[in-house]
């Protein structure tokens, strides 16, 4: 297998690199690049999604008849790469990336002409509302439940750790229609608008100054019956999918390698002990580790969208890319902070009106200790790295 660029992906790069500095207004990417939250900026990704979508790249990797574009994995990888080297906002993943390919591969023809635009053109927020109290990892025993009367479910239950739900317009949840057939026949897939009578949303401080992940409670909620995507009890399987399909994403590589590049900038300009961190021995073998752990997790994806045939299932190598992806952003955060010293002992309120830069609060400290702190969950959301060893011990290894 030949995993070394071609021309044409060099000139392809080079048309992207171009078409983002077209379009990236440079407030935007001022706000991006001096963060100090870890969640995307609401106004900022909404418009950032339309002006996408004014030049048909706000969704490329969903099917050209729904919007996307006809390119190949390895266009997507640089496509999402440059996105990410240009400091531009994020993607709303949880329309485009987890809900979006649900609805155009199970949902019926309503659902695809109401819901498959507004993600496109960056027009709502969604929330994932999946897990529970006492149903994180073990999901299939989630209890919050949706009768049919007439032409409505009646929601009743409660969701937890929801992302975003605060400021979400429509949510995604998985609820049980059926007690009476084992746990992962009885659910099935809602699509549910948060302002609906009897949603309560409440919103739970984080270590890190944020407070992006919510409690919802569903009291007595009225759900149009077209608003179920798919067939009734099938949700178990649409949600594999949602969580299956994405399979590379998991690995964080585009973000873990702007910010590897983000921890040199660090190392580079900060001085300790009259020397540059850069040329601290110490820090120069942790950072070469980075590199090489980052490289390897690069190959890995490449190997994945190149559909490199393996002993192993697919599956699998989604569990490894989360797990490998997810300790690369912990490793790369504390880089940072490290890097910093006692700079990163200054708290920056997670905000989006980017701190002013001065020679000493240079731009690459704001938000760096938020994000390190957040990062710590990333071996724990998107599924847990022992519940995805499990999986991989099983599936790889037939243990
Ligand atoms: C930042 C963040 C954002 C999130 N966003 C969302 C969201 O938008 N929507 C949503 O629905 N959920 C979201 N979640 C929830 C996330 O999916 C769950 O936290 C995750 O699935 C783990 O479930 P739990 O928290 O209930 O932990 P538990 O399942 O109770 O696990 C507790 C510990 O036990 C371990 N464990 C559990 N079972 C096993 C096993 N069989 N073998 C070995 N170890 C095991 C786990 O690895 C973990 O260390 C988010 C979580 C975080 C932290």
């Amino acid at each position: 297998m030949d995993l070394s660029y071609d021309p044409a992906l060099d000139a392809f790069r080079k048309e992207i690199r171009q078409f983002i500095a077209d379009i990236l207004p440079a407030d935007m990417q001022a706000r991006q690049r001096t963060k100090a939250a870890n969640n995307a900026y609401v106004p900022d990704l909404l418009a950032w999604m339309r002006l996408l979508d004014q030049h048909g790249r706000a969704v490329p990797h969903w099917p050209v008849e729904h919007g996307g574009c006809d390119w190949t994995p390895q266009q997507l990888f640089v496509f999402n790469e440059e996105l990410y080297a240009a400091d531009a906002p994020e993607f709303d993943w949880g329309g485009t990336h987890m809900l979006g390919p649900v609805i155009y591969t199970f949902g019926s023809d309503f659902l695809k002409d109401k819901f498959l635009p507004m993600i496109r053109e960056g027009a709502t927020m969604w929330a994932q509302g999946f897990s529970e109290p006492g149903s994180g990892s073990d999901l299939a025993s989630l209890r919050t439940a949706a009768e049919l009367v007439g032409d409505k479910y009646i929601v009743n239950g409660q969701k937890i750790w929801t992302s975003g739900a605060a400021h979400a317009d429509w949510g995604f949840f998985l609820v049980r229609t059926d007690k009476t057939v084992k746990p992962q026949r009885g659910i099935s897939f809602l699509i549910i608008k948060m302002d609906t009578p009897g949603i309560t949303v409440r919103q739970i401080p984080q270590i890190n100054g944020e407070a992006h992940l919510c409690e919802v409670f569903l009291d007595n909620v009225e759900v149009p019956a077209d608003q179920l995507i798919g067939e009734s009890g099938m949700g178990w399987t649409y949600a594999k999918f949602l969580l299956e399909h994405e399979r590379t994403t998991s690995s964080f590589i585009y973000w873990n390698k702007r910010e590897l590049d983000r921890a040199k900038e660090i190392a580079r300009s900060e001085m300790r002990g009259g020397r540059r961190i850069a040329d601290d021995p110490a820090f120069r073998a942790r950072f070469a580790r980075a590199e090489a752990d980052l490289l390897a997790l690069e190959w890995s994806v490449l190997r994945v969208l190149a559909h490199e045939e393996t002993d192993f299932p697919e599956a699998a190598a989604a569990s490894v890319l989360k797990v490998r992806g997810s300790e690369l952003q912990q490793e790369i955060t504390m880089l940072q902070v490290d890097a910093l010293g006692a700079k990163s002992l200054r708290y920056d309120e997670p905000t989006w009106d980017a701190p002013a830069a001065s020679a000493e609060w240079p731009d690459y400290v704001a938000g760096r200790t938020t994000i390190a702190l957040i990062t710590r969950a990333a071996t724990i959301y998107g599924g847990s790295k022992q519940v995805q060893k499990n999986i991989l011990a099983k599936l790889a290894f037939g243990l």
